[in-house]
């Protein structure tokens, strides 16, 4: 008869001994029977299922029901059942050497269950599977995308950890000590991290910009670098926000370069991208690590910059019938941010550079037509295959 969990009445040690010995007992009487990995997990469910395993059982007959003081003593116990149910079931997980053994014609797979070709023999005559190749993510496209058109310009391409200190990603870019980026209700910072510096904490980076600083520490200048990476900030997930997204960086610094330079470039590379007809127009903004900082607006390539589509004039949503769309923000290096490399050859009363970043997960939206940006996260495959 198979075994079944019992009430407990008596929680001494001794009667606990003796209930856990005739559990371990059954467990071991039962394994011997799994052959096959479908005979595996039917084991597995019995012992380990979540609704009505045995262990399940254990914790609500013995460990629940438990007078106070036995509660110690049937913990204990309880756990050594987990662990050895957990053990014995990986002995049964069949591992390569153990099943694929090649006898004749026939052979078994590596989870020990017949072959597709069906009667546990393999016909090494018929065709092989055709695995299909995968395709780019539409967000490492778009990022292809845009590495394309700057490394026209002659731009390299720069990479750095996503684990970053709070030196690189914001000190050195002259970001104030209380500047609310620095909040944690916009940065993930690593736990246990109280015992450092300030500037030695661990965090995600919120943007790609430290690797301008490291790579200006490594590299003399003139430098044309383009950074493209994956980025985290404290947002929750919603149809526009993300906790990790993409973001392409480009820093240029050269001596005599000017804001007609950073607008000659980003012009080309806006009609590069959207289409050669559409227009730029920079606003004043401001970043901590620009001066002067603007926004870059391209005319709307999905309506043309009449903030009206179709026959009926229905309204444009991508630009919310403004007929701009904001893509970048772009601006002159400040000179507090070549300050930290000045060593390196970044005097700022000799060299001058501008940068600009974009979002690659809002481009990518954009151009798809998407209005969910979680679709990109969620590896659905009937998403992704569109892409193929
Ligand atoms: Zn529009």
């Amino acid at each position: 008869m198979a075994y079944t969990v019992p009430k407990l009445k008596d929680f001494s040690p001794a009667a606990l001994d003796k209930a856990v010995a005739e559990f371990l007992s059954a467990l071991d009487t039962e394994s011997v029977g799994v052959q096959i990995e479908s005979e595996r997990k039917v084991f597995r469910d019995r012992w380990q299922g979540r609704k009505n395993g045995l262990l399940t059982q254990v914790n609500d007959l013995w460990l629940k029901t438990a007078p106070t003081d036995a509660k110690r003593d049937v913990g204990q116990r309880v756990n050594v059942l987990k662990s050895r149910v957990a053990e014995t079931i990986e002995k049964l997980r069949p591992s390569v050497s153990a099943t694929a053994v090649v006898k004749g014609l026939s052979l078994r797979t590596e989870v020990g269950q017949p072959t597709a070709y069906g009667d546990s023999s393999l016909d090494i005559s018929l065709p092989g599977i055709r695995r299909p190749i995968g395709a780019e993510h539409p967000i490492i496209r778009t990022m292809n995308e845009i590495i394309g058109v700057f490394r026209n310009l002659g731009y390299s391409i720069a990479e750095g950890p996503v684990i970053e200190t709070d030196y690189y990603n914001f000190e050195s870019l002259n970001f104030p000590p209380n500047h609310p980026a620095r909040d944690t209700q916009d940065t993930l910072f690593l736990a246990n991290q109280e015992s450092k510096p300030p500037r030695e904490r661990l965090l995600l980076r919120t943007h790609t910009s430290p690797v301008q600083i490291r790579t200006m520490e490594k590299l003399k200048p003139p430098l044309r670098i383009l950074i493209p990476g994956r980025v985290h900030r404290n947002d929750p997930p919603d149809a526009s926000h993300s906790p990790m997204f993409h973001q392409v960086e480009g820093l240029a610094v050269d001596t005599n370069i000017t804001f007609g330079d950073l607008k000659g470039t980003l012009d080309h590379a806006m009609k590069a991208l959207f289409g050669s007809d559409v227009k730029t127009s920079f606003r004043p903004s401001f970043f901590p690590f620009t001066e002067p900082s603007a926004e870059v607006f391209v005319s709307c390539f999905i309506c043309g910059g009449s903030g009206k589509r179709g026959a009926d004039d229905a309204p444009c949503r991508p630009c919310k019938q403004a007929g701009w769309i904001e893509i970048l923000g772009c601006g002159m290096v400040d000179p507090n941010v070549f300050e930290f490399v000045k060593r390196n050859g970044y005097d700022p009363e000799k060299v001058s550079g501008f940068a600009f970043g974009m979002g690659v997960d809002r481009i990518a939206m954009l151009k798809y037509g998407l209005d969910d940006l979680q679709l990109f996260f969620q590896g659905d495959v009937r998403f992704l295959e569109q892409f193929g």
